[in-house]
């Protein structure tokens, strides 16, 4: 029996419906055509060739450079009733061989494959033998060299296409920008390929950048709101991630770092660690990410300036895989900027490709430095139209505004004239704020005129229009000379009052956040603080299946499946398979385990006379039933009628409990029962009062509906 893509969905993924561009992909390869798929990072790309791997014929195979993640993302398929396997040198060769059995078998469906695998030995000798229907090829940048991730291993996939000439080809990446996506499909020979590029949009990631001031407090009061939270920390240096780690150790946060200097047994130990939830916080480089495939992880946060919208947009990709909100902070001073520049002065490059650098540096910068909604700005930088403000960026919360910033400009422009421009950042604010220490008094600079001009301000509001009058060009730094700063043409003429300046007012961090909270409900609702309750409880529940299992968590259900079970609270099969992300499979494993706790859960948080469940009526109806009570007595036991007992087990047989209808009604009243309902043509659903007439009240209102409940069930199809 053949099903549709939508079934297909439904049965072993779990979801209702396809994200935008899936089912015209799907379309698209099961009409064997060739496509290029443009998504972000956790946009739903793998449906796009795991449904058609499942509806067509024959193989498919993967292709993902990623080995580390292949375990995992077969195990994912397997738990949802998928049978897929990888081949690469993690495996035994015994282990190895038996792949291949099940493939020559055609019971395989998916097979992942490193690149380099597919070209070595007689793997492609026996690929023609099994039957391939396609080659789903993965991060299918890393064959362009124009690419941020360029494989040298992957230039051999240009001969796919000429030795598999019939079989279809879905390339797919996150990397969005032409020329990339040019020489993909030139590369692969595919140059025919329909290309879809889907929104890169992340709404459910909020966008976040704070003052770049006391990173590692704010950092721990961030992670100490985020409760249990896994999420990864990104630092310019390796030296940076060891020494924020530490920090956070000593706080008592389960955090590690990581970087490409570590030994690999030790790298691989705390990757594991933190997919399975054991370690909630990573404190990496860049190094890390490529190859981690959590959907679970709630924030990212850039302790450092990131080079280009580009990288740091897949940064903040790996936060919230799974569609359920997540945050992002990046932490920003104009110091970062000054050390990306230095960074990239101090480069290998040719001249052209510093050009590039610092071009695509400054895109950043205006990320950073956004007045404007930071979701227009991420989107404009892909291309994307943007009709409106996200809400969900700090400057959409706490719009900016603008202020005539002319006699601050001077302040600071006449603090650097009267040091003949040799002060840098710190000092010049000491000087403005009167600051009387050691170094102010050793240079004399207390006797300066402008020495205390500014103590109306804070010092970190200082920094704060320093650095947007620096962004601005009013004035300049000379990283060559211990970033002193110095005075430009412009300068000049707002010290001489022939130009005005304006600048953003400054917001302290405090005052954010109170705006903030001020916004998000005061006290949490009491059904929210019980659900919060029931999330962790389902959530420990899951970490000790996936621990038996030996997979993340993640692999079990996602946070999103999750946070929708303990807001819906499903206690039957009916229920919990309407949950987004309960494939049949998934249910067949787990279902019932994650109903029990549920349903002991509410009955330790339910007080006499209030409705936590939805259902949970009939699980205790259920539970008595099991205990092998008859409806009379369950009826008294609960206090309820027993016509109200039988309704509830017509509909928990209905929802697929084991309930043996027919040895609740003797046969010659059932019999009884439905010629009069077949004379009166009245079915299940219909009112039944004129049955219970037409019968002399013989019989009562459970016992009638019982009998039509049985009379369906075994009549189904044959009306
Ligand atoms: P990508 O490979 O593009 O980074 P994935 O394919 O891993 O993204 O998908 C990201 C998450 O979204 C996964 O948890 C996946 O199960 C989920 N997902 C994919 N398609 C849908 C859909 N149609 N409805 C709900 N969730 C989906
Ligand atoms: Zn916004």
């Amino acid at each position: 029996m053949s099903i549709n893509k939508d079934e297909a969905l439904k049965k072993y993924f779990g979801y209702d419906s396809f994200r935008p561009q899936q089912a015209e992909i799907i379309d698209m390869v099961m009409a064997e055509q060739d496509c290029l798929v443009l998504m972000p990072t956790g946009g739903g790309k793998s449906v796009c060739f795991q449904i058609p791997a499942v509806l067509k014929e024959g193989l498919t195979v993967v292709i993902s450079p990623l080995i580390a993640l292949m375990k995992d993302q077969v195990e994912a398929l397997r738990g949802n009733g998928i049978d897929a396997a990888f081949l690469n040198s993690t495996l035994s060769s015994a282990e190895q061989d038996q792949v291949m059995w099940r493939a020559k078998l055609g019971t395989l469906k998916l097979l992942y494959i490193a690149p380099e695998r597919l070209f070595s030995g007689n793997t492609v000798d026996f690929l023609k033998e099994w039957n391939v229907g396609l080659f789903a090829i993965d991060e299918a940048h890393c064959i362009s060299s124009w690419g941020h991730d360029f494989r040298p291993e992957y230039r051999q996939l240009s001969g796919l296409k000429l030795r598999f000439p019939k079989v279809p080809v879905i390339a797919l990446t996150a990397t969005a920008d032409r020329v990339t996506r040019r020489d993909i499909l030139k590369q692969l020979g595919i140059e025919q390929a329909e290309t879809f590029v889907a929104s890169f949009d992340r709404p459910n990631l909020s966008l976040n950048v704070l003052p770049g001031r006391k990173r590692l407090q704010q950092i721990q009061n961030f992670i100490s709101k985020h409760e249990g939270q896994p999420g990864i920390i990104y630092c310019l240096s390796r030296k940076g991630t060891e020494t924020v780690a530490a920090s956070l150790q000593k706080a008592g946060f389960r955090a590690e770092f990581y970087h490409a200097g570590l030994e690999a047994g030790k790298r691989s130990r705390v990757q594991e660690q933190f997919l399975k939830d054991d370690i909630q916080v990573i404190v990496a480089t860049i190094a890390f990410g490529m190859g981690i495939d959590k959907s679970n992880v709630r924030w990212v946060i850039h302790y450092n300036l990131p080079s280009n919208v580009e990288s740091f947009y897949q940064e903040i990709g790996r936060a919230g895989r799974d569609g359920s909100p997540a945050d992002t902070v990046l932490f920003y001073s104009y110091m970062d900027i000054i050390t990306r520049q230095d960074m990239i002065n101090n480069s290998e490059q040719s001249a052209d490709q510093k050009e590039l650098l610092h071009a695509k540096l400054n895109r950043m910068k205006q990320y950073a430095e956004a007045d404007i909604c930071r979701r227009r700005i991420l989107l404009s930088y892909f291309n994307e139209a943007v009709d409106h403000d996200c809400g969900n960026c700090d400057v959409c919360r706490n719009p900016r505004t603008r202020f005539d910033a002319t006699v601050i400009a001077q302040k600071a422009l006449s603090g650097i004239a009267r040091t003949e421009q040799k002060v840098a950042m710190g000092m010049l604010i000491d000087i403005l704020r009167g600051s009387r220490n050691r170094n102010i008094l050793q240079l004399g600079y207390d006797r300066l005129p402008t020495f205390g001009v500014g103590h109306d301000l804070r010092g970190e509001e200082w920094a704060e229009y320093i650095s947007q009058l620096l962004n601005s060009g009013v004035m300049d730094i000379a990283y060559d000379e211990a970033h002193s700063f110095k005075l430009n043409a412009a300068s000049r003429q707002v010290l001489k009052g022939e130009r005005k300046v304006e600048l953003v007012k400054f917001i302290p961090v405090a005052e954010r956040k109170a705006r903030e909270e001020e916004m998000a409900p005061k006290e949490k609702p009491k059904q929210e603080i019980i659900r919060d309750a029931l999330f962790e409880r389902l959530r420990t529940l899951r970490k000790q299946i996936a621990d038996s299992l030996g997979v993340p968590p993640y692999v079990v259900f996602s946070d999103a499946t999750l946070s929708e079970m303990a807001q819906k609270k499903p206690v039957s099969e009916a229920q919990m398979k309407a949950i987004s992300g309960i494939a049949t499979e998934k249910y067949r494993r787990f279902g019932e385990t994650f109903i029990n706790e549920i349903v002991s859960f509410a009955r330790e948080n339910t007080k006499p006379g209030t409705r936590v469940v939805q259902g949970l009526t009939y699980i205790e109806t259920l539970d008595l039933y099991k205990a092998g009570y008859s409806v009379k007595v369950i009826g008294e036991k609960r206090n309820l009628n027993p016509v109200t007992i039988i309704s509830h087990l017509v509909k928990l047989k209905e929802d697929g409990h084991p309930i043996d209808l027919r040895a609740l009604i003797d046969d010659h009243s059932y019999q009884k029962i439905i010629k009069a309902a077949g004379e009166m043509s009245i079915r299940k659903n219909d009112p039944i009062k004129p049955l219970f007439e037409i019968l002399n009240e013989e019989f009562d209102y459970g016992q009638i509906k019982l009998a039509l409940a049985i009379w369906e069930e075994e009549n189904q199809g044959s009306l």
